[in-house]
């Protein structure tokens, strides 16, 4: 792709009849910014959102094989930020309200404009961004502090509603501060965006990787135990000791190294104490000499 080219946004048209998903691919060829994909069985949406990334879905609501607010509602449970347009015939409001109560980002009627389609699907995504921005760190691109707590009240009210385990992995960066000492800023904060990508490496799909802080991550593990997630811990830390970063060799041991606290919720354990645990438990490792995992159980 060449300079000043922009990506094309990819939409997702979900109809059960033909026509109209062509005449939707039709109206949205001529403004030359979308690739629009159709499928009219509405079961093998979730596959096809599974397969490649969209940036927005046009769901028609009245389908004979899957109703669409069941649809609407696996899609907003599995792809929370992917914005869904409700398209529903003329004279079915209750439709459109209910759609947006179960998340859907915006309604559209048919017969709908180009003109109009193509604004709706512009402001949808305009929000998307937005959201996408209050969400994220913007050094690593990682989930940051705000998201991190509020996933990590979710993780821990689902496991506590079923009675299942979930851990904490808190990293710390070993003598960070000699290392910017010595090599400024700018190019500590290049360390921070490679440590944010080994963290993904390591980590599943499931799991949340933020920025907690400064130089400190965090990761919620769902459904994970504390021998499990210990090992997890155990990758992560001998994942980023053979990374080679850049100007390592000024540091002790000539490696950029990190602590690990890994704390596991078991039944009765709150939030608070979970991230306690796992601050704690990095200290202990701090304490026990760096570039090593220290895991605890929460109980109470
Ligand atoms: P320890 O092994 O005990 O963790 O030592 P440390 O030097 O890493 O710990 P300390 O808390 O003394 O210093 C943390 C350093 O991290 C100091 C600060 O300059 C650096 N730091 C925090 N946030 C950023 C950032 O966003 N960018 C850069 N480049 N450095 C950061
Ligand atoms: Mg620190
Ligand atoms: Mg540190």
């Amino acid at each position: 792709m060449h300079k000043g080219m922009r990506v094309p946004t990819k939409v997702l048209v979900v109809d059960d009849e033909e026509v109209i998903c062509t005449l939707f691919a039709a109206m949205l060829d001529q403004y030359g910014c979308y690739q629009v994909v159709t499928t009219t069985d509405g079961c093998k949406v979730m596959d096809l959102l599974r397969q490649e990334a969209f940036h927005v879905v046009l769901l028609d609501m009245r389908m004979p094989a899957i109703a669409g607010i069941d649809l609407l509602r696996q899609m907003s449970q599995a792809f929370e930020d992917l914005p869904v347009i409700i398209v529903t015939g003329h004279g079915s409001i209750e439709v459109a309200v209910e759609s947006m109560q179960a998340g859907a980002a915006d309604f559209v009627t048919k017969p709908v404009p180009a003109a109009v389609l193509h604004i709706r699907i512009q402001k949808v995504l305009e929000h998307a961004h937005t959201r996408r921005l209050a969400s994220i760190d913007g050094l690593t691109e990682l989930y940051n502090h705000r998201t991190f707590h509020e996933r990590l009240t979710q993780e821990v009210a689902r496991a506590r509603r079923y009675a299942r385990p979930v851990s904490l992995i808190m990293l710390d960066v070993d003598h960070f501060k000699a290392y910017n000492d010595t090599h400024g800023h700018p190019q500590g904060d290049r360390v921070l965006r490679e440590l944010a990508c080994l963290i993904k490496e390591i980590s599943r799909t499931s799991d949340t990787v933020a920025r907690y802080g400064g130089e400190e991550f965090v990761v919620i593990l769902p459904e994970t135990d504390q021998l499990s997630a210990q090992k997890i811990g155990n990758r992560l830390r001998e994942h980023v000791e053979e990374h080679v970063f850049p100007g390592e060799e000024c540091l002790s041991g000539g490696r950029l190294t990190v602590s690990i606290g890994v704390a596991t919720y078991l039944l009765n354990g709150s939030k608070e104490t979970l991230l306690k645990a796992a601050d704690e438990a990095m200290y202990m490792a701090k304490r026990a000499g760096r570039n090593c995992v220290y895991a605890v159980e929460v109980t109470s």
